[in-house]
C-alpha cells in the first residue's frame, strides 16, 4: 500500500529534507584530501543532531556509522573508518539520512576530489543527469516505471550501466517504505503517481557493468570489475506540477 502523505507530513518532510540539505552541502566541502571517512561521519553525526534530527542509518539493521561514505568502486553503504582517508583523485559518495519529528528525509551525492579523468567527470555528469531526468518524470498521471525507465535508457545511451540490486524507495514515517523504485525497466508499468507520493529516487551508475558484490563487513557494496561508480539521490514528493524536491536547499 502507497500512502499519500498530508500536507501536515509534507510540511515535515520538507523540514526534514533541508536538515539533509544543510549537513550535506557542510560535508561536501569538507571532503578534501588527509581527512577520515570517521571524521566525516562525526561532524554529520553532530551537526544532524544540533538541527534537532537524528540520523537515520546509525544502528539501522546494525549499521555502525551515522552516514554512509563509499569511495571509487564502492557504490554505497561504506562504513566511515578513521583508516580511510580521502585522497586527491577520489570520487567520494555520502550519503545522508535523517528522522524528523517522525518523518525521515534521505540523500546522496557524489564528490570528485581535485582532479579526476575525464571519464569519471563524466560519468558524474551522466549521474546527475539521470536523477535529474528521473525526478522530471516524478509526476501525477505517470506511472512508477516511467521513472525508472527514464534513468535507465538516459544511462545506457552513454555506454553506461544502473546498478539492479539496489533501489530507490518510498519514503515518509519510515526510512523505507513502499513502493520500490528500480533504475531499470520497462514505462507504463506499476502504480500510477498521484500527488503526495513521497520517494527517494536514487540512481547508482557504474561507468563498467552493472554487476556489484557486497564485502565481506556485510555492508560495502562494490562494483564487480572494481570500475568506479556514482550515486545521487533526492527525496521527492510528487504534487501538481513539478514535484518537491525536499533535499534540495532552498
Ligand atoms: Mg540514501
Ligand atoms: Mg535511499
Amino acid at each position: 500500500m502507497i500512502r499519500r502523505k498530508t500536507q501536515r507530513e509534507i510540511d515535515v518532510m520538507f523540514l526534514a529534507g533541508q536538515i539533509v540539505a544543510k549537513v550535506l552541502k557542510v560535508l561536501q566541502e569538507m571532503v578534501v584530501p588527509g581527512i577520515s571517512t570517521f571524521d566525516l561521519d562525526q561532524k554529520a553525526e553532530e551537526l544532524i543532531r544540533n538541527l534537532g534530527a537524528r540520523p537515520a542509518f546509525k544502528g539501522y539493521n546494525g549499521f555502525p556509522g551515522s552516514i554512509c561514505i563509499s569511495i571509487n568502486e564502492e557504490v554505497i553503504h561504506g562504513i566511515p573508518k578513521k583508516s580511510v582517508k580521502i585522497k586527491e583523485g577520489d570520487i567520494v559518495k555520502i550519503d545522508i539520512g535523517a528522522e524528523y519529528n517522525g518523518y525521515y528525509a534521505d540523500s546522496a551525492t557524489t564528490i570528485p576530489v581535485g582532479k579526476v579523468s575525464p571519464e569519471v567527470e563524466n560519468l558524474l555528469e551522466v549521474g546527475r543527469k539521470a536523477l535529474e531526468i528521473g525526478i522530471s518524470n516524478a509526476k501525477p498521471g505517470n506511472h512508477l516505471s516511467d521513472i525508472s525507465h527514464s534513468i535507465e535508457s538516459f544511462v545506457l545511451a552513454h555506454n553506461m550501466s544502473v546498478v539492479k540490486s539496489f533501489v530507490g524507495h518510498g519514503i515518509g514515517r519510515e526510512l523505507h517504505e513502499e513502493p520500490q523504485v528500480p533504475n531499470y525497466g520497462p514505462p507504463g508499468t506499476g502504480p500510477i503517481l498521484e500527488p503526495g507520493i513521497a520517494l527517494a529516487i536514487e540512481p547508482m551508475v557504474n561507468l563498467g557493468k552493472e554487476d556489484v558484490v557486497i564485502l565481506k563487513d556485510g555492508w560495502t557494496v562494490i562494483t564487480r570489475d572494481k570500475k568506479p561508480s556514482c550515486h545521487f539521490e533526492h527525496t521527492v514528493i510528487v504534487q501538481d506540477g513539478e514535484p518537491l524536491i525536499t533535499t534540495r536547499l532552498k
